[in-house]
């Protein structure tokens, strides 16, 4: 780092800028983690300058023996950790990881069935403005108007009626479970590939915290960089059938060279995620989003489909007559990063939003426990109802960061 900054302070600067916005506020952000320092020296490496289309042992570029060690290391971690028949590491993104599965499996212009992005489905899984609803004929399902839970009938009797050739599971904002047994179930009813998307989820998944879609999904596509806590990107594994499919739907349909720096940085994540102290990482993820929901749930702010049994919570505000997008400004202003989201049906456009979305694979990272996250529960609706001075508030959440740093002060 002295490196860097000494020769190029401007970039430096902004590196260490954001080193003390992280360790001067409190991260809620459902989708974000703090990975260790042996990941960020693995993407920081020497690695990334290596060129290696193609897969271990079949590139098309010499000198990729050391590389290939690293891949196979990534592979072998991912199977073993979910549980795979076969895993690709290379997808440079949870997006790069959806578009090489829908390549795979579909033909544009092909049917998909999958979850409705106001209602919490990802931008991925058929959005008009996303290539997936481009170049796909996109039959949207969503949550039941009084539980806020999936409409598992909605989804069987779109399946029956538009024959999808692909259904999707997983989304971006649920709180709770999926029963990815009977999204099993409905696809082989109507004879569709079921693709899981866990990119939010896979860690807990990993951590053995929530049920896996592993074992129902013939494809489940993630991302490494969230409540897993690896580097930016995406993963896929599959069936041993599928395995070829995925693989050149990946290389050289959709990427060419793989970044072998990042592939490093998935290999010390997905080995970290195998030792048993993730397990316990995972479990905590879990009742912290708990306490989280229901201190804001104490605070007359309403948890959407009732409260969460994951790592995230999706707050109504409508009851306190704040707008998502002012609620996430005034949390920033305290020094509480959180994002405003959708809620379903929700009255407002995506860029105002009646809810805020909240996470705790951050906060859970720090070491936080339940009895925190109870009081940080407190500060946000502080916060969000301007129910008393900045300052106040703000003073409060430095001093819970202060005791609980994300990272070393030597890092
Ligand atoms: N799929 C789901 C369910 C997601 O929540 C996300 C990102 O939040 C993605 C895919 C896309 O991941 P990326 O941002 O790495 O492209």
């Amino acid at each position: 780092f002295r490196r860097l900054q000494s020769q190029d302070p401007d970039v430096a600067r902004v590196l260490l800028d954001e080193l003390a916005r992280v360790r001067g506020g409190i991260q809620l952000i459902a989708s974000e983690n703090f990975t260790s320092p042996a990941v960020l020296a693995a993407l920081g490496s020497t690695l990334t300058n290596k060129y290696a289309e193609g897969y271990p042992g079949r590139r098309y570029y010499g000198g990729c023996e050391v590389v290939d060690k690293v891949e196979y290391l990534a592979i072998q971690r991912a199977r073993r950790l979910l549980g795979a028949e076969h895993a690709n590491v290379q997808p440079h993104s949870g997006t790069s990881a959806n578009l090489a599965a829908y390549a795979a499996l579909l033909q544009p212009g092909d049917t998909m069935l999958a979850m409705d992005l106001a209602h919490g489905g990802h931008l991925t899984h058929g959005s008009r403005v996303n290539f997936s609803g481009r170049w796909f004929d996109v039959v949207s399902y969503g949550v039941r108007r009084d539980s806020e839970l999936i409409d598992y009938d909605e989804v069987r009797d779109l399946a029956i009626r538009h024959r999808p050739k692909v259904i999707v599971c997983g989304a971006t904002a649920y709180p709770r479970l999926i029963d990815f047994s009977v999204f099993r179930g409905i696809a082989d009813e109507v004879g569709a590939w079921l693709l899981a998307d866990v990119a939010h989820t896979i860690g807990l998944m990993a951590g053995g915290a929530i049920p896996s879609a592993v074992p129902y999904a013939d494809v489940v596509t993630f991302t490494t960089h969230k409540a897993l806590r690896g580097p930016r990107g995406g993963g896929i594994v599959c069936t041993a059938e599928l395995a070829q499919r995925i693989d050149r739907a990946v290389f050289p349909f959709i990427q060419d060279g793989p970044q072998m720096h990042t592939i490093a940085a998935k290999a010390v994540a997905f080995g970290e995620a195998l030792q048993p102290e993730f397990a316990s990482y995972a479990r905590k993820v879990v009742v912290n989003a708990q306490a989280l929901c229901e201190s804001l749930a104490a605070e007359g702010m309403r948890p959407v489909a009732g409260g969460t049994d994951t790592h995230l919570a999706l707050i109504d505000l409508r009851g306190s007559g704040v707008t998502g997008a002012e609620a996430e400004r005034r949390c920033a202003q305290v020094g509480i990063t959180l994002n405003r989201n959708v809620i379903p049906y929700d009255p407002e456009p995506p860029t105002i939003t009646s809810g805020i979305r909240v996470g705790t694979p951050c906060v859970t990272t720090q070491g936080m426990g339940p009895e925190e996250l109870e009081e940080v529960g407190a500060l946000v609706a502080r916060a969000v109802r301007n129910r008393e001075s900045t300052d106040v508030t703000r003073t409060r959440v430095s001093s819970i960061v202060a005791i609980h740093q994300p990272y070393p002060s030597d890092l």
